[in-house]
């Protein structure tokens, strides 16, 4: 998987390529999908969620060059696989899942695997986790039509934001939104394809 799918696609990051390495993707997959659990490709994950496909989750992680001690907040915990990633390169990692069967089976998923220091909130997550903040980065993993203004609140000076914004039913693209003193940026890096960003009634 590290090398077909992602040295091969340009991800180069050695802490990026180190964690994906390091953790069993099959511990986050159903019951039943197994055998494809290091394929090229989303899996579903139960209540109309997926978990990402491997290069999706690498190249969010490589783009916020993760580094031991950095905060890093996640939205849309899932199954817990990104959150883990983050986790084995040494980041302090903060994840939000509004599903809380997700949120519980990714608890489990992440105590299975050897990641119970991930901290797990069971919310809506365009609230961010204000306590906690601010965050030296943060990554968004459902399509929101906006960026949510508290994550950028929530996000430090010098710091990075990767997420999908767009439509869930036409195409989306992956933005970078980067902080600095004066004012907040925000690039387009490819299109995607993400499950939608729900908001709690
Ligand atoms: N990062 C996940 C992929 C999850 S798919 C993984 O590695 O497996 C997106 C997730 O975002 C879903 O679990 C969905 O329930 C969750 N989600 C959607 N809207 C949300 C919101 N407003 N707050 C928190 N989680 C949300």
């Amino acid at each position: 998987m590290v090398q077909l799918q992602l040295e091969r696609r340009g991800i180069s990051d050695p802490a990026t390529l180190e964690a994906m390495a390091q953790v069993p993707r099959h511990l986050f997959v159903p019951p039943g999908y197994q055998e494809r659990a290091y394929s090229d490709t989303p899996l579903p994950i139960g209540h109309g969620q997926t978990i990402s496909q491997p290069y999706i989750v690498a190249f969010m992680t490589q783009t916020i060059r993760p580094a031991p001690g950095m905060k890093v907040l996640e939205i849309g915990t899932g199954s817990g696989y990104q959150a883990a990633v983050l986790a084995a390169t040494g980041a302090r990692v903060y994840s939000i899942e509004i599903i809380p069967e997700l949120a519980q089976s990714a608890r489990e998923n992440l105590a299975r695997s050897g990641y119970a220091g991930v901290r797990l909130r069971e919310a809506d997550g365009y609230f961010g986790w204000p306590e906690e903040a601010p965050f030296d980065a943060i990554l968004v993993t459902a399509a929101a039509p906006f960026v949510p203004p508290p994550l950028i609140k929530q996000l430090k000076v010098g710091g990075k934001m990767i997420i999908p914004v767009g439509s869930p039913f036409l195409v989306q693209t992956l933005m970078l939104v980067e902080k600095d003193e004066r004012r907040t940026r925000s690039r387009s890096l490819m299109p995607v394809r993400f499950v939608p960003f729900r908001r709690s009634e």
